[in-house]
């Protein structure tokens, strides 16, 4: 499909059948043997191994096909030299890619370039533009008629603009009593995070005293920061962007290029932790581990809906917003989180024995996961590339359910639902679980699958619940039933 799409392109642009054919086919080929170079997501969760400083000149050494330093000076606004250091997290991909460009003309390789910068400009065309597209989309994501309008200008918005769309959103419609229930809400979670780091038996003292360490040392940015209320400091972000109306496509491209600008420009400013810059995307509907500032983001744009509302029992709140901000302070603590210290820097400060029962703990993670068959694709769970994501949630379930418990201790028993024969506990598992609560094409489904670092919903639910003993007390699962088996994995 992507290369019937090339070519259909190419024909729409004015380009003879038979030639876009051939031509495309090279360019395709190269785009292929490129992607096959990359390393699989799964072999890129070591961030030592993908922390490689080269000077420009060893660079050059490495990959002699390329003028590093032509590229670098062309890219940046100031001039580099050959001692200049940059880092490469897989080297091995840059010498394949010197050799692939080094034996294919030049015209593919422009073709390729080409290729890629148009079907990137596509979906901001007209929809004649966009129509040809369809098909592809289709076959990928079983995505059969295009989004509402609507939705695509708003998803564009959040990506560019996400800065003052967020002062917007905060103005309008945040309440501030939610920012302080959530700020407590993570309290309560964070301390049952650190009981479980004080009680596991499988920790050396010394891994144990910094694991705690780091966990009293986190960071939680909650809501917003103060300065996006300050529409000043707001347009100052985005005095060089200059937008043009009625310019769509145009419009884009300033803001990519202004956003290329931006980050080019820091490249070499020191990082400031805390910087409210950094913190400015409230109004996205998601939640962050920040590993290299040892920080949690919990944005004012997912404290709402069913993730949280301060009127209603706070059983429901726990479940799903608490068990998020449980994910979010599990995650540094993860297979990849565990790699970056309380000041996130990279530094292994796991003792050996240590290592080894993280290890196998993760072992069992992976192998669980990759047992799950996604009926409905006939594939399986990805087990090993979903880890991260999974080990999150087991812990999070947890945390937020003591943290529930504290909270009752402290605030007294609140009220069932009417009409329902639930009970608070059994309730807070629902609200939990009726988060990941989803529906894909099987195209979707497939996609999903293969490129996402988290399980899908169902097995989010089944694979923490099943390893979560209070959930089996709570609906009195036998034990050995599918939710309550004998074997548990349990990393927090
Ligand atoms: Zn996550």
């Amino acid at each position: 499909e992507y290369f019937k799409l090339m070519v259909k392109v190419a024909k729409k642009l004015g380009a003879d059948e038979k030639t876009a054919e051939e031509e495309l086919l090279k360019a395709f080929q190269f785009e292929t043997t490129l992607a096959n170079y990359t390393l699989p997501p799964e072999q890129r969760r070591n961030f030592s191994m993908l922390y490689n400083k080269y000077t420009a000149k060893q660079l050059k050494e490495l990959v002699p096909e390329i003028d590093w330093l032509r590229y670098f000076n062309g890219l940046l606004n100031e001039v580099v030299t050959e001692d200049e250091t940059a880092i490469v997290a897989v080297p091995s991909y840059l010498v394949k890619l010197g050799k692939l460009i080094s034996n294919t003309d030049k015209r593919t390789i422009a073709n390729y370039l080409v290729w890629r910068m148009v079907m990137e400009s596509i979906p901001f065309l007209s929809k004649d533009w966009r129509n040809e597209m369809q098909e592809y989309k289709e076959a990928l994501s079983g995505q059969s008629v295009e989004k509402p309008r609507w939705q695509t200008c708003l998803s564009y918005l959040s990506s560019y603009l996400i800065v003052p769309l967020s002062s917007y959103y905060v103005k309008n419609y945040f309440k501030e009593e939610s920012k302080r229930a959530a700020e407590e809400m993570v309290d309560y979670v964070l301390k049952e995070f650190l009981k479980i780091l004080e009680s596991v038996d499988w920790m050396d003292a010394e891994t144990k005293k910094q694991a705690i360490d780091k966990a009293t040392t986190i960071t939680a940015y909650v809501g917003y920061p103060e300065q996006i209320m300050d529409d000043e400091l707001v347009s100052k972000l985005y005095a060089k962007l200059k937008l043009k109306e009625k310019a769509y496509l145009e419009n884009v491209l300033r803001m990519t290029k202004f956003e290329v600008d931006e980050a080019l420009d820091r490249l070499k400013e020191p990082i400031i932790k805390g910087d409210w810059k950094d913190h400015g995307m409230s109004a996205m509907v998601n939640a962050f581990n920040g590993l290299l500032d040892n920080s949690i983001e919990i944005p004012a744009g997912i404290l709402q809906n069913i993730f949280f509302n301060k009127d209603r029992p706070n059983y429901m709140n726990f479940g799903a917003i608490g068990f998020i901000i449980g994910h979010e302070v599990t995650h540094g603590f993860d297979d990849t989180g565990r790699q970056f210290d309380k000041d996130g820097m990279n530094k292994n400060w796991w003792g050996a024995t240590t290592d080894e029962h993280f290890k196998e703990k993760a072992q069992c993670i992976i192998d669980q996961y990759s047992s799950y068959e996604v009926k409905e694709i006939g594939m399986n769970v990805n087990g090993l590339k979903t880890q991260s994501e999974n080990i999150a949630d087991n812990g999070a379930a947890k945390e937020a359910y003591r943290a529930y418990q504290a909270w009752v201790k402290d605030h007294g028993e609140e009220p069932r639902l009417p009409g329902l024969k639930y009970n608070q506990n059994q309730l807070f598992w629902l609200s939990s679980a009726n988060v990941w609560c989803e529906k894909y094409k099987p195209a979707g489904l497939k996609l999903k699958v293969l490129t996402d670092f988290h399980s899908p919903g169902e097995f989010r639910v089944i694979g923490t619940f099943s390893n979560t003993p209070e959930f089996s007390r709570d609906f009195q699962c036998p034990v050995g039933s599918p939710m309550n088996p004998d074997h548990k994995c349990i990393v927090w």
